[in-house]
């Protein structure tokens, strides 16, 4: 069993957090750390600890991801301009909670999508 992290209290709204949205798969908050005008955080419900522990059964719950990201970037004005959406993996990826999650930024230009060197 992966361990809980600070996702799954706010999931079950145990501590607080600007929920933006929230249904039986998913939830949408803010980062608490904003990198862009707008930074919203979507996570599935399920604890899937990573985008390497994705199984066949959360396709569902993975493309839901993509639905909401789609709804909140019209909800927060990005839509038009355009946004980016990342899914850090574990280590190398930078991934800082073991709660899989997908970033969704913009509201300003986010500039290139990877730094050459870290
Ligand atoms: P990552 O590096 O992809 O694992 O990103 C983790 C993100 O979670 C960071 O952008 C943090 O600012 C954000 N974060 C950590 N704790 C909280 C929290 N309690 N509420 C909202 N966002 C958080």
């Amino acid at each position: 069993m992966a361990e809980e992290t600070i996702f799954s209290k706010i999931i079950r709204k145990e501590i607080p957090a600007e929920i933006l949205y929230q249904d039986d798969l998913v939830t949408a908050f803010r980062d608490i750390n904003p990198a862009a005008p707008s930074h919203i955080l979507i996570i599935p419900n399920k604890l899937i600890p990573t985008a390497a522990d994705v199984e066949s059964e959360d396709e569902v719950t993975l493309g839901r991801l993509f639905i909401v990201a789609r709804k909140l970037a019209e909800q927060e004005g990005i839509a038009e301009s355009g946004y980016r959406l990342i899914v850090n993996c574990k280590q190398d990826g930078r991934q800082e909670v073991y709660h899989l999650h997908m970033h969704l930024l913009g509201g300003r230009d986010m500039g290139f999508m990877v730094n050459r060197k870290p």
